[in-house]
Order: structure tokens, then C-alpha cells, then sequence
């Protein structure tokens, strides 16, 4: 599932070199792959619920790579992996902030414009709440991005804040077009709107760059070390002044 392979001039390929290391995360080094290359077959490019939107199925046999081509030293895969992901899932977050702004923005539009059972969409209370628990999530997602932008850029420590905003901003995204989709009701499930389209792409933001469940893992983790090494969990709710 490597996204663009097709496209690529070279991959950055994390390979297991360590057989035992004391630390886990050390048994991987980065490498990069000139392509195209011996030894590495794009088999297919995968059909998705999305279409075919440039994922390749690749399999690596045999390749050889210059030792020239190493990434750093022995053993930082992992760790140079964690650093690309940093400023990389938040890039991903602002392009689904923007596709759960224009859902929100066409949930509003079409409340102020259907008429059913005696008013508009937007006076009915029901209505509001989506309207309110979107511009809620949007509000959260925002600032999330924020504050692990802010922390990328003077140099702190943001695994955790990104993996917080990256979790937070796919799942939001999903709630957000669907309930767009239920205020236009069938017409939300044509394809009259780009709404049926948003809702089918929006999924694999819970999937690529960490999945939710390990994203909640290592959140989780970090919190319970947070509580056990300085007896409040604040370190690992953003660190923030408040
Ligand atoms: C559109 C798209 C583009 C992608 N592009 C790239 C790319 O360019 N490069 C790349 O390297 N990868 C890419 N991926 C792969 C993506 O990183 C993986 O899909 C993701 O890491 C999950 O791995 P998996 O699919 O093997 O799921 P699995 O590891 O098989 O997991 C299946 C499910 O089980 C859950 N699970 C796994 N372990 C646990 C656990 N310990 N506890 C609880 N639940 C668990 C997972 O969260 C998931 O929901 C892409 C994926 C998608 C959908």
C-alpha cells in the first residue's frame, strides 16, 4: 500500500537490520532505493473503495543497495520514520480540515434552504446539534493542529500531539460528511453533491500514516507512564499552561 511508488524516482525503504536489539525500536535502518531497481516489483496498483487512487503492492526480493545509501546510521529506521511522520501527519490534517470545513459549510447551506414540517432545517433543534457538534469538532481539530504545529517548530517534543491530532482529525472528518450527508438527506447519498465522494475518501485517513487503535495504544501508554513517573497524567494531555 506505499501511496505514489508508481511516480517515484526513489523510495525510502525501512529495513529490519538488527536481529535483537535492546531496544525494539532500533532494529530498523533507513535506506534509499533508486528506481526503478532489481529486486523491487510494483506488482499491482490496488483497487480501493476509492477507486484507483496510486497505491502500489510491492515486493522486495533480492534488492541490493549500496551501503552509500544508507539513512543515517544502523538502527535509526524507526527513529527517522517517527520524524517524517511528525510534520507528515499534520500535513494530512490540514487537508482534512478543509474538506470537513466545506462539509460543515454545506451542512449549513442546505439547512438554510430546505423547508420540511413547517420551517427551515436550521430552526429545527435536532439540525442545530449536528450544526453545534461539528463546529465543536472543527473548533478542537483546529487547535490541535496548532498547538503540535507550534511544538514541531520550536524544537519540543510532538510525537504524542501529532498522534492526538492525527486521530482526532480523521475521526472528526468522518462524523463531520456524514452528518453533512444527513441533513441533505438522499440527496447527501446521490452523487449529486461531492459528499457521497468526500465520505468515501475521508475513510482511509483512519488507516494511513498509524492507525487509530495503535495511535490510541501508544497515546494511552504514554499517559499511564505520564501518571506513574510524575503522579498526574498533565505531561501527557499537551503539556499545556492551564
Ligand atoms: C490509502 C492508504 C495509503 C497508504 N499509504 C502508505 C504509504 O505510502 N506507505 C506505507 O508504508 N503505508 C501506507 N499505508 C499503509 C498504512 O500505514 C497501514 O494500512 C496502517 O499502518 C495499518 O496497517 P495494516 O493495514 O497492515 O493493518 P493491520 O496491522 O492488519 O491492522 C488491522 C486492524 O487491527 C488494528 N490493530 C493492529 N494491532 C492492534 C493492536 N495491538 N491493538 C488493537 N488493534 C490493533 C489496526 O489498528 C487495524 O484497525 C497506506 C494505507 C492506506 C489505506
Amino acid at each position: 500500500f506505499i501511496s505514489s511508488a508508481r511516480r517515484a524516482n526513489f523510495a525510502i525503504l525501512l529495513a529490519k537490520t538488527e536481529l535483537d536489539p535492546d531496544n525494539p525500536r532500533a532494529a530498523t535502518t533507513g535506506f534509499l532505493v533508486d528506481l526503478p531497481a532489481e529486486g523491487w516489483d510494483d506488482v499491482r496498483e490496488i483497487e480501493t473503495m476509492h477507486g484507483s487512487t496510486g497505491h502500489s503492492e510491492i515486493v522486495i526480493e533480492d534488492l541490493r543497495v549500496p551501503a552509500s545509501n544508507m539513512l543515517g546510521e544502523r538502527g535509526q529506521g524507526h527513529r527517522l520514520g517517527q520524524y517524517r511522520l511528525g510534520p507528515a501527519r499534520l500535513a494530512h490534517c490540514m487537508r482534512w480540515i478543509a474538506q470537513a470545513e466545506v462539509a460543515l459549510d454545506m451542512m449549513v447551506d442546505r439547512s438554510l434552504e430546505r423547508y420540511s414540517h413547517g420551517s427551515i432545517l436550521a430552526e429545527k433543534q435536532g439540525i442545530q446539534w449536528m450544526i453545534a457538534d461539528s463546529t465543536m469538532e472543527l473548533y478542537q481539530a483546529k487547535l490541535m493542529i496548532l498547538h503540535a504545529a507550534y511544538k514541531i517548530d520550536n524544537g519540543l517534543d510532538f510525537i504524542s500531539e501529532v498522534s492526538m491530532a492525527k486521530h482526532f482529525v480523521a475521526n472528526a472528518l468522518g462524523r463531520i460528511i456524514d452528518r453533512s450527508i444527513q441533513v441533505h438527506g438522499a440527496l447527501g447519498y446521490s452523487t449529486d453533491t461531492p459528499l457521497a465522494n468526500m465520505y468515501q475518501h475521508a475513510r482511509w485517513a483512519r488507516f494511513a500514516d498509524g492507525a487509530d487503535e495503535i495511535h490510541q495504544m501508544r497515546i494511552a501508554q504514554r499517559t499511564i507512564s505520564a501518571y506513574r513517573d510524575h503522579g498526574s497524567v498533565r505531561t501527557a494531555a499537551g503539556d499545556l499552561p492551564i
